[in-house]
């Protein structure tokens, strides 16, 4: 069920960067998009078991107390604590049982005690549980010693939630333990952000789109458009693959139309740059409002970013380590903003280098990495931007600071798997 709700739309300068501004530290680059992007889709309502995945519209309100009734944490036997003492307590035993989904008819006498189960909501005149395999009990009586807590072995109502308690907020991406969470309150349906559309297009004459299929000795296969495609499915994104565009401004025009119909945001790689054969940029310069933000960062450098008929466009550098690394620290918390989720830091561990590398001041880096058995980072054999077994080989990024580093093994250097980056 779709609502009238329109989304909201970005407005036509959310990329601009203060003047002057020549190289653009990644921090100021992120805090320039985190600034400026918001929520671009709208809201539907989906029955609880298709939530996981799907970020929530609005805070989820308790409909029902978490447990709703007190009941025993234990079996054993039930009785009111104002009855017992310290020593041996010996109760006689009410007729019948307290048990989960089969409550005891009736109320049980002060100074008696009920055999109960795990789950049962307490009898009134029930208050304190004692454990089964604390006791001894014939059909008559229950024996044991005390002093028993008051409360002992008993879930008050309400203890975990309260009903008419807010216990997810807005933006939470559902995950599986949140089913089990929301369906206990009582919830069958919720609102959530619908999908952001992200169209994926390459861009390049040099490129086949079809794996596999057969190539001139000048061809390359589009590997930039499955991995990003792939990437933004596992964002929880809906991937529309715009396919691949020729170097000239028609098929590309032609492209981006079809993503502005068909998404909610555009990602490009390839032609992003300011050189001849550039025709992303020089499109966008032409047709729309392109900043060309020349970020500090290796692999990456200039990220072409404009408001294509009212749809923000990403435009990628073609190769495709840069564009991957380049995906990763912008692309991913750019669109978790657009979806409704808001930034998302991915979280950085210190580990030992096991590299040596010295690096200089001005801008950021990512290199390929992966952690050996002993927890130390090791890095690809080669910084190549077009190595693309580097990317495969990795399993996550070691990232050095703006700021000059020498680094030897053992140096702490911090790491970021990719698993940090939703993949
Ligand atoms: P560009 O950014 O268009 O100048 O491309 C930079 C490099 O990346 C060139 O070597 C391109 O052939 C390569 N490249 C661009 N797009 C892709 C792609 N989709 N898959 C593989 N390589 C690409
Ligand atoms: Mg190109």
């Amino acid at each position: 069920m779709t609502d009238a709700l329109v989304p909201p739309r970005l407005k036509d300068d959310c990329f601009a960067m203060p003047q002057g501004v020549a190289w653009v530290p990644v921090d100021a680059a992120q805090a320039r998009l985190q600034e400026n992007l918001r929520s671009v889709v709208g809201h539907e309502t989906v029955a609880i078991g298709d939530t996981v995945g799907r970020i929530l519209a609005e805070p989820v309100v308790a409909l029902r107390s978490h447990p709703p009734m007190a009941n025993s944490a234990v079996d054993g036997f039930g009785f009111a604590h104002a009855a017992t003492t310290t020593g041996v307590n010996r109760l006689p035993l009410v007729g019948g049982r307290a048990a989960a989904g089969r409550p005891f008819a009736g109320a049980v006498p002060f100074g008696q005690a009920v055999r109960i189960l795990t789950g049962a909501i307490l009898p009134p005149g029930v208050d304190s549980v004692v454990l089964e395999e604390d006791t001894a009990s014939d059909e008559a009586r229950v024996v044991f010693d005390g002093p028993v807590t008051s409360g002992a072995n008993t879930r008050r109502a309400g203890e975990d939630v309260i009903a008419g308690h807010s216990f997810l907020s807005a933006g939470h991406r559902v995950r599986a333990p949140d089913l089990a969470l929301m369906t206990a309150l009582g919830l069958s349906r919720v609102q959530v952000f619908q999908s952001l559309r992200v169209g994926v297009l390459s861009t390049g004459d040099e490129l086949e789109a079809h794996p596999g299929a057969p190539v001139a000795p000048h061809q390359i296969y589009d590997a930039n458009r499955p991995m990003l495609l792939s990437m933004i499915r596992a964002w929880g994104h809906e991937p529309v693959d715009l396919g691949k565009a020729l170097d000239d401004p028609d098929t590309l025009r032609d492209r981006l139309q079809r993503g502005v119909a068909e998404a909610d945001v555009i990602i490009t790689s390839g032609g992003a740059s300011a050189g001849d054969e550039d025709h992303v940029s020089r499109l966008l310069q032409d047709e729309a409002n392109l900043v060309s933000w020349r970020i500090a960062l290796k692999p990456g450098r200039p990220l072409a970013l404009a408001m294509y008929r009212g749809v923000p466009v990403f435009g990628l550098p073609g190769n495709p380590v840069a564009a991957f690394v380049c995906a990763l620290i912008f692309a991913y918390p750019a669109l978790s903003m657009m979806s409704g989720a808001g930034w998302q830091a991915p979280q950085k561990i210190t580990v030992p280098a096991a590299f040596t590398k010295r690096k200089k001041s001005g801008r950021r880096e990512y290199l390929r990495a992966r952690l050996t058995d002993d927890g130390h980072a090791e890095t690809f054999a080669s910084e190549g931007s077009g190595r693309i077994s580097g990317l495969s080989w990795a399993q996550g990024l070691v990232e050095l600071p703006d700021s000059a580093m020498d680094i030897t093994p053992g140096t702490p250097v911090s790491y970021v798997p990719y698993s940090e980056f939703g993949l």
